[in-house]
């Protein structure tokens, strides 16, 4: 039964959508298992870059299904724009693409939520990208949620946002001060996306079960990293979903027994968008060139992330929260031209060495990383198609991350396009 699930091993922005179009050759099934519209992957090839928030990266493949799972939560206007772009690009999605009749639909409201309450938050904003994913979450707990199916039969479409948003418009209005919303206007909008999507919207759940059962290979990808999930993540700063491999079942209704490799997606060094406590930060010119030499950027947003050296503390919490099978290294041509690069291996906590990884803020945030400093290399190595093609300094710093990790790197990437990545057959050391 074979599921892979690739995970953001950091606070998100490892790479993954290079990865995941690398491997889509190779599956049936592309699903997306959390997340929304938030999560941009970037993907090059050819001189082109494309980058999807929605739907999952396999669309650029013929005969790859795409699935957007019940764990989603859709916007629909960025779902429109974005299968608009890819038919415009040439490539089919009718078929290949499927949504679940479970998802959660983000309405205005949540956006309108979420920008009035980050405002109202001021300088303790937990920096959301106010694409109304969070307040979409909560209601969807709340069991106040808008869900595709529902947009099947209007009757119940009307019942359904009359009542959120007679709560929604008064927290707006009494609240926030903010400006409120009418229903027959955002009737109208989704209907006409119901229109849209109607070929799309399945029961994913039982497709996947299909899938598995006659042997077909899926993929699941998440968004953001391990580091943001609301439950293992640094709290509040985090995410409202479970990027975590736990998520990949819950966000499409497989059984984890259908998992049998998990690949981590580790970027060579740190970064992180937004708030919270980020231990290994440089706050230096080794930061800002790893930002300007990586594009530390965000694909939807464009803000600039922090950066800074890779947190093996991090990494081996997250791999035993996922259980990795295999670490794919990501961005390594960006540490080229330092001459010396930190790993940071523990943590001092009121003056102990510790190798825990506090996930809760408050104590995060006091924790000194302690690094092990390795040689850097000059040489560059962005045409590097095997590991002795790699500057020995370079082969160094991948074996000693393996040591550290007791995981074997199977890929390395060397820069953004399909063709700069290594391919390790063992394992790196
Ligand atoms: P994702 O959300 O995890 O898919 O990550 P993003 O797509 O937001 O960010 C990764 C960025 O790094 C994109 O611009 C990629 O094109 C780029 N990228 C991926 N792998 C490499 C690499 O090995 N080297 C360099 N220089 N860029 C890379």
């Amino acid at each position: 039964m074979p599921v892979t699930v690739i995970i953001g091993s950091q606070w998100g922005d490892e790479g993954k959508g290079k990865v995941v179009d690398l491997l889509s050759p190779s599956v049936d099934v592309v699903a997306r298992y959390q997340g929304g519209a938030n999560a941009g992957h970037t993907i090059c090839w050819e001189d082109k870059t494309f980058v999807l928030h929605l739907v999952p990266s396999g669309i650029f493949h013929d005969g790859v299904t795409c699935v957007i799972g019940n764990g989603v939560v859709i916007d629909p206007v960025a779902l429109m724009e974005e299968i608009d772009t890819i038919k415009s690009l040439g490539f089919g999605v009718d078929g290949r693409l499927l949504i679940s009749h479970n998802a959660h639909l983000i309405m205005p409201y949540h956006k309108r939520v979420e920008a009035a309450i980050e405002e109202a938050r001021d300088a303790g904003a937990i920096g959301t990208t106010g694409r109304g994913i969070g307040p979409a979450y909560v209601d969807k707990f709340a069991r106040t949620g808008i869900r595709v199916v529902d947009l099947l039969d209007r009757d119940v479409l009307r019942k359904k946002l009359a009542r959120s948003l007679e709560e929604k418009n008064a927290l707006l209005r009494k609240v926030y001060g903010a400006e409120t919303l009418d229903v027959d206007a955002i009737i109208e909008e989704y209907v006409e996306f119901d229109k849209r999507i109607d070929p799309f919207v399945t029961d994913t759940t039982a497709f996947l079960h299909n899938a598995l059962a006659e042997g077909k290979t899926v993929l699941a990808e998440g968004a953001q990293g391990s580091l943001l999930d609301v439950d293992f993540g640094t709290y509040p700063f985090v995410t409202s979903s479970h990027p975590s491999a736990g998520g990949a079942c819950t966000g499409l209704g497989i059984p984890p027994t259908s998992v049998n490799r998990v690949i981590a997606i580790v970027k060579a060094y740190s970064t992180r968008v937004g708030n919270g406590p980020f231990p290994t930060e440089l706050d230096n010119e080794a930061g800002e060139k790893l930002r300007a030499v990586g594009h530390e950027f965000g694909a939807t947003t464009g803000r600039p992330r922090r950066c800074g050296w890779l947190d093996i503390v991090a990494l081996r919490y997250t791999s035993s929260i996922n259980g990795f099978t295999e670490l794919a290294v990501t961005k390594l041509d960006v540490l080229t031209g330092l001459e010396e690069l930190a790993i940071c291996t523990s943590y001092r906590v009121d003056g102990k060495v510790s190798e825990r990884f506090p996930s809760d803020a408050q104590t995060l945030q006091t924790v000194e990383p302690i690094y092990e400093y390795l040689p850097g290399w000059t040489e560059d190595i962005t045409g590097a198609r095997s590991l002795s093609d790699l500057p020995g300094n370079a082969r160094k710093y991948l074996e000693r991350i393996e040591e550290l990790m007791g995981v074997p790197v199977r890929l390395v990437s060397t820069g953004p396009k399909r063709s700069q990545t290594i391919t390790v057959a063992g394992s790196a050391a």
